[in-house]
């Protein structure tokens, strides 16, 4: 399959550097559904980058072409791969002022608001062309101050658009599973069995992370023209199990799964048969069970993700190693772990496991994983 290489610039973060985004399309101008891939936006989770270099090379290697466009940034975040503490490479947030990497995107519903309505006035039939171009009119119209938010500006130039919006991350040790903003549509079912995923968690977060951004604009155009069905793109985070531990034989399957459920959606030619082996747990964000540390300590598990928990069930405990003293972790869902912090000192409040529950919960305030 033919692929197109391009290095996009991002706006310089001091005199004599410049950092650029490497993106792999193929279908370049295709007519058809356009599915958009990235992976590394938080620079530490490396699985995804590897799952996504599989991707590329496994298309490239495959004859005849894309019913559509596939887009494909396998290293989001040249900024967090490039950051170093003593030695350490440290990816999630940004050193500088920006904090989380996949936060704070820009809202483009206002924009994009402006745009439909520019475009209406032009005499355009208002549909779903219409809105995918005056999406595209609101990215352009944002005014990067920093490199930061001219990474922003370049990943969801690529995305904004796309029917699919795919991006991958991981955990510090988990299951296979994914956020799904939307589970309604026609394939989100699809993509959980062809990911493998143990767990799907449907809903929008609270938050403008990126799948967030980029589904939140589509909402925003269907009130705008209410008499015209939209259908939305299909936006989700992946979560491509622990960060520890990479194996290429792995990654080439997860690769397959990916290129499995472009065949389903009509991406790609020959379509095969869904994996049916995979039981997954479907829930929504308001059932999951973030498990706070209520002490400082190490916290140690006596439960892995996969595991099912009862509510009021210990999954594990946090120890003093001064003092000896241990405090208990308990489950406030009855569910599946599908994470969990990695050997880690922990503070209380800090986010140390996560449950996919079968019923709301209580939720605390804040962001889980800050
Ligand atoms: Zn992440």
């Amino acid at each position: 399959m033919h692929s197109v290489v391009e290095d996009i610039p991002l706006v310089p973060s001091s005199i004599g550097t410049r950092r650029q985004v490497t993106v792999h399309r193929f279908g370049v101008g295709h007519s058809g559904p356009k599915i958009y891939f990235q992976a590394g936006l938080h620079a530490d989770e490396l699985p995804g980058m590897v799952v996504l270099s599989h991707l590329v090379k496994l298309l490239q290697e495959r004859e005849g072409e894309p019913n559509g466009e596939i887009i494909i940034v396998p290293c989001a975040n040249p900024i967090g791969l490039s950051q170093r503490i003593q030695g350490y490479h440290a990816g999630r947030a940004d050193l500088g002022l920006g904090g989380n990497f996949n936060r704070n995107f820009p809202d483009l519903t206002p924009l994009v608001g402006v745009q439909l309505e520019a475009l209406r006035s032009e005499g355009l039939a208002m549909n779903r062309e219409a809105v995918k171009r005056a999406m595209l009119k609101a990215v352009s119209a944002l005014v990067p101050k920093n490199e930061l938010d001219s990474l922003k500006q370049v990943l969801l130039t690529l995305a904004i658009d796309a029917d699919f919006v795919l991006d991958v991350h991981c955990a510090d040790e988990a299951v296979l599973y994914a956020y799904v903003s939307n589970p309604e549509h026609s394939a989100a079912d699809l993509l959980s069995r062809y990911i493998g995923s143990v767990a799907t968690i449907g809903g929008v977060p609270e938050l403008t992370d990126f799948p967030t951004a980029c589904l939140l604009p589509w909402r925003a155009a269907q009130e705008i023209i209410p008499d015209v069905p939209i259908t939305e793109c299909l936006s989700a985070t992946l979560e491509y199990r622990g960060s520890k531990g990479l194996r290429d034989d792995v990654a080439v399957e997860d690769a397959r799964g990916l290129i499995g459920f472009m065949e389903a959606v009509g991406l790609l030619k020959g379509a095969t048969q869904p994996p049916s082996q995979v039981v997954t747990c479907h829930t929504t964000l308001d059932c999951v069970d973030y498990v706070r540390a209520n002490a400082p300590g190490i916290v140690i598990f006596s439960k892995t993700p996969g595991d099912h928990v009862q509510a009021g069930e210990e999954i594990g405990t946090i120890l003093d190693p001064a003092s000896g003293d241990r405090s208990s972790l308990k489950a406030s869902a009855s569910g599946v772990i599908f994470g969990y912090l990695y050997s880690q000192v922990v503070i209380p409040g800090g986010t140390v496991a996560w449950i996919a529950g079968n019923s709301p919960i209580e939720q605390q305030t804040g962001d889980p994983f800050p």
